[in-house]
């Protein structure tokens, strides 16, 4: 088994602090001390939770593995027995009632809803009895279909053809043997594509799809399977919470409004018929400050969801003043578990490093693809 190290990197300045800490014995002191004066919401974010595939034979992207499962479970354990976990509907509810939150309440959240969140995480969860709440693209469940940009990733890799020509981007580029020199391609790839509308976004991957002859209407990889709604619903069952990704995870402040409007209102409509409780929750698909705006948050309300997560890193002071674009905090599979408990005990030091965007780009900056 090849850890993640060759795709994320060694960890950096933050990583080995947050090792030092824990290592130290000193963490929870200073997260008790930081409790007296800061009582922020944490809220987790995690996509995928499944063991560390060989990237040299894995064809898909593998940044979207948060975490392998026996690490996860140590997750779990940690906040269980050092932080408050709250479903995110009783943030909601203490929010309406003008409660405070107690101090280091943490909710768990998952993006997009991969198989793995039923197989892998919820059992766990389970298990523990920490309460979650996963974000789900309507669509893909509805449909089964892999996820448009995962997709991408597993074209860039196994295609036959030898040049990336994506004219949109400014990308032209031959195409080498190497799996790994393919995932640098795929990972800018992916982050320029950001700057499209959210239709040019999926004209470009189609279009791929057919010059390459690898189309994903009739693709079912068992590496990049969404769940079922028949396992969401045992989930919800279970006490696992469910929430809106959009329909066709497109980043909604790049689509016209009426587009926009309709993924919000369609996915809420599907989760309410296809869910026992109501839809309130929503995670901007992407997250960053370039998937929402004031029209996404406007419609996000009047559609009926209470509450909605951004994927701008940090946590939340005051989460009533921005309850419809609420911070998280990114797990990625080359944190260890000092440095995990490192970022949950003192988030501001120790979160996520992520990269800028270009200078041409915004200024706050988003966690992960
Ligand atoms: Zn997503």
């Amino acid at each position: 088994m090849v850890n993640s190290m060759s795709t994320r990197g060694a960890p950096g300045i933050r990583g080995r602090l947050g090792e030092l800490c824990y290592s130290s014995g000193l963490l929870h002191s200073l997260q008790r001390v930081r409790a007296w004066w800061q009582r922020d919401l944490r809220i987790l974010a995690y996509h995928r939770v499944m063991p560390l595939p060989d990237p040299s034979t894995y064809e898909f992207d593998l940044e979207l593995i948060s975490t392998p499962p026996a690490e996860f479970r140590e997750q779990m354990m940690r906040i269980k027995r050092y932080f408050r976990p709250m479903r995110l509907t009783d943030v909601v509810a203490a929010l309406d009632a003008g409660e405070a939150l107690p101090p280091d309440t943490v909710a768990v959240t998952f993006d997009d809803g991969y198989d793995d969140n039923y197989r892998i995480a919820a059992p766990i969860l389970d298990e523990l009895g920490v309460p979650a709440t996963f974000f789900v693209s309507t669509g893909h469940l509805d449909s089964g279909r892999p996820y448009a940009y995962d997709w991408l990733v597993h074209m860039i890799l196994l295609t036959a053809s030898q040049r990336l020509v994506l004219p949109e981007l400014g990308i032209d580029v031959p195409l080498p043997r190497e799996r790994a020199l393919r995932r640098r391609i795929a990972g800018n790839v992916l982050l320029r594509m950001k700057w499209l509308d959210a239709f040019g976004q999926t004209a470009m991957i189609e279009r791929l799809e057919a010059e390459w002859n690898m189309p994903s209407a009739s693709a079912r990889p068992v590496d990049c399977r969404p769940m079922t709604w028949a396992q969401a619903r045992e989930m919800e069952a279970a006490g696992l919470e469910f929430g809106s990704h959009g329909v066709h995870h497109r980043m909604l402040a790049r689509l016209p409004v009426d587009d926009m409007e309709r993924e919000v209102r369609e996915s809420k409509a599907t989760l309410d018929r296809e869910l026992r409780n109501p839809a309130v929750l929503m995670s901007y698909p992407v997250g960053g400050d370039r998937a929402y705006n004031d029209a996404v948050i406007a419609a996000t309300r009047n559609a009926g969801f209470q509450l909605a997560c951004s994927y701008i890193c940090g946590t939340n002071a005051e989460p009533s003043e921005n309850r419809y674009a609420l911070h998280r905090l990114p797990v990625e599979s080359n944190m260890g578990p000092g440095w995990f408990a490192a970022m949950l005990a003192l988030p501001q030091l120790m979160s996520y490093p992520t990269a800028p965007h270009q200078s041409t780009g915004p200024t706050v900056q988003t966690c992960s693809p």
